[in-house]
């Protein structure tokens, strides 16, 4: 039996494992305590796996205001991940953005996060990876009347160019493009309502969210191709290997029985401009 000491120090050291996590931002290097396989054996245990999915982002994960419902490549991809873990699991989705995505992770808030997340060796510090499943890469999205054609252009000081905070894409522009302004937005929402506004001469991401965005707009385009490659994976807890097999497997699964090119076909088979083969391939 437990001491009363070691009850009382297991609920403090959890306490203050809490707060670590709640000021946790991308690229802190924390690892979550958990017991080995736990999210793994709550999936099994309570038939429910929490994703952690974007509802900013058009074609990947999007909040369809007319029907309420979370919608896109990332989403599906979630719901077949799931069956293919625990068949009898309900899916449920938690709206997360690119800041929000590893602190709600680590705080237990998720099970899982798939959300245009590329696999860096600075988040695998801090949470573990799926196999990619998607290769995006990073490209800029401009006013089709604006001077700027690629993001060399961008490198001069009269340039504000617009990301998101907590993505990879606002570092990338900085060594890219280092004599611009970048300014740092809360989502992918925002960013593109200031593009839109004129608040900046470009907002850059990956060219999948981008392709998004311009499919939706007749006045913005994606230009200048990509400048980095952004490989989407699955990230969840660390002390999770059998979650992480079990997704890698689902993985495979969704791509050979034809599931994983039904779902692209679905999603990106009508953008214009985008090669979805591409990006979907090995
Ligand atoms: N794939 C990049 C990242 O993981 C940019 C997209 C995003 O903000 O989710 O940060």
């Amino acid at each position: 039996m437990k001491s009363k000491f070691q009850v009382v120090m297991k609920s403090i050291l959890a306490a203050a494992a809490v707060t670590l996590f709640a000021g946790a931002t991308e690229g802190t290097v924390i690892h979550a305590d958990t017991v080995k396989n736990q999210t793994y054996d709550r999936i099994m245990k309570t038939d429910r796996m929490n994703w952690g999915v974007k509802g900013d982002t058009k074609l990947m994960g999007l909040m369809n205001i007319k029907t309420g419902k979370l919608e896109g490549f990332d989403v599906d991809m979630a719901k077949e991940i799931t069956k293919r873990i625990n068949p009898k699991a309900k899916v449920e989705y938690t709206q997360i953005t690119s800041g929000t995505r590893v602190p709600m992770l680590l705080n237990g808030n998720i099970d899982a996060i798939i959300a245009t997340m590329s696999i860096t060796p600075d988040r695998q510090k801090v949470v573990d990876f799926s196999q990619s499943y998607f290769n995006a890469g990073q490209s800029i999205l401009v006013k089709k009347s604006s001077k700027y054609h690629n993001v060399k252009q961008l490198n001069t000081p009269k340039a504000r160019v617009l990301a998101v905070q907590g993505s990879t894409s606002i570092d990338e522009i900085k060594d890219f493009a280092p004599k611009a302004k970048v300014v740092g937005l809360q989502d992918y929402a925002t960013a593109l309502t200031a593009l839109k506004a004129g608040q900046g001469d470009a907002l850059t991401t990956d060219n999948g969210i981008l392709y998004g965005m311009a499919a939706g707009s007749k006045t913005l385009e994606v230009r200048g191709g990509t400048f980095t490659k952004e490989p989407y994976g699955v990230a969840m807890q660390k002390q999770n290997p059998k979650l992480v097999k079990a997704v890698n497997k689902a993985i495979d699964d969704i791509k050979s029985d034809g599931t994983y090119a039904k779902m692209a076909k679905k999603w990106f088979g009508s953008v214009k401009g985008m090669n979805w083969k591409e990006l979907a391939k090995e």
